[in-house]
Parts: structure tokens; sequence; C-alpha cells
């Protein structure tokens, strides 16, 4: 086993601004970090696979797992329950491997305040302009579910000061090279 603990990643930003990207481009470049698979109450999209790419619980099931303690953040977005399953991250953080948690802000608060030392960042737009586009792009939310995920997006963008690195997702290679170079210089060496 590896001496040293994992460690955590906090990757927020609004929806749209392609954080799902810039992480798989940075999943393939590192060893030893691995996603974690959160738990939500919205259906699947298309092509999305259980287990995969989220936990789908039924609005009742997570509640039960809310009280019964089994998330280390949880929070409400758009109309559903997101949440990170403890289950998801403790086991890897005690074998040496670290984590990425790609969450919205309220979540990304809640690890700020239980695990400080879980280095945060922020994916942010070129221009506020550009998530609706590529929202729209992407043809995977209806027209409402867009607008209130832009205007959540609003206040997400006014919470950027709030992290200490923030990266702009102006040109995805260049975003994705500043990402993996920040989060390597982190990575625990073993
Ligand atoms: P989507 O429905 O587009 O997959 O995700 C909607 C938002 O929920 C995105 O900003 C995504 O990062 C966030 N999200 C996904 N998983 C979690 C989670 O476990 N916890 C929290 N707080 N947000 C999440």
């Amino acid at each position: 086993m590896p001496d040293a603990a994992g460690k955590v990643f906090v990757i927020t930003g609004p929806s749209g601004v392609g954080k799902g990207t810039l992480i798989s481009g940075l999943l393939d470049r590192s060893d030893g970090l691995e996603l974690s698979v959160s738990a939500t109450t919205r259906d699947p999209r298309e092509g999305e696979v259980a287990g995969r790419d989220y936990h789908f619980l039924s609005s009742a099931e997570f509640g039960e797992r809310v009280a019964a303690d089994e998330f280390l953040e949880h929070a409400s977005y758009s109309g559903h329950q997101y949440g990170t399953l403890r289950s998801e991250v403790d086991a890897r953080l005690r074998a040496g491997v670290s984590v990425v948690l790609e969450i919205e802000l309220q979540g990304a608060r809640q690890i700020r305040d239980s695990m400080p030392e879980a280095v945060q960042i922020f994916i942010a737009p070129p221009d506020p302009a550009s998530l609706r586009s590529r929202l729209v792009g992407r043809g995977t939310d209806s027209p409402e579910a867009i607008e209130q995920r832009l205007n959540t997006a609003e206040t997400e963008l006014a919470a950027q000061g709030e992290f200490p690195n923030v990266i702009v997702n102006d040109d995805v290679q260049t975003a994705r090279e500043e990402l993996i170079a920040l989060v390597q210089t982190e990575l625990p060496l073993d």
C-alpha cells in the first residue's frame, strides 16, 4: 500500500462549462486518480449507464441514504438531488488513491467545510453566453431545464472568487493542460 493518503479534488463550475470533458482528459492522463460516481434522483440521459455515470436512485432511497449519513455532501440542483456517497471516497483515500468530485457549488462549499484540505477548482466559461450555446448544442436538456440551469449559473459564476484555483475553459486543450498541471502538482507521490 502506498505511504501517502489520497487527496480529494473538487471540480465545480456551471452546467455547460465543459467540466466532464476536461475531467475525462485529466483521468486519462493521471495515475492514482479516480472519479467518484455520484448519486442522483434525475432520470438517466440517453447513453448514460447506471453505476458508471451515476448511481440513479429514487427520491425515497436518496432520502433514506441521507438519513443514514451515507453522503459526504448532497444538494438539490435543478429540481433533483445529487450527492457524493462516502463509499465512493473513503476506501480509495485510505488506499492512497486520490478522488475527483465533479459537483455543483453547494456541494463544493460543504466539502470546503468538512474537508478543508481538499483541492478546490472552479471551471469558468470565457463568457456567460457560451454556456447557453453549449447546453443547447449538447441537446440533453429540455428548454425549461436549460433556463433553470442558466439561472443557477449566475449564482455559481458570482461565487467564483471563493475558489483558489480558477481555470477558464476558452480553448479546451489549453484548459485541459492547465487542469492536468494543477492536479499533478498536488497529487501525493508514493
Ligand atoms: P447533470 O444533471 O448535468 O449531470 O449535473 C448537474 C449538476 O450537478 C452539475 O453541476 C454536476 O457537477 C452536479 N453534480 C453531479 N454530481 C454531484 C454530486 O454528487 N454532488 C453535487 N453537489 N453536485 C453534483
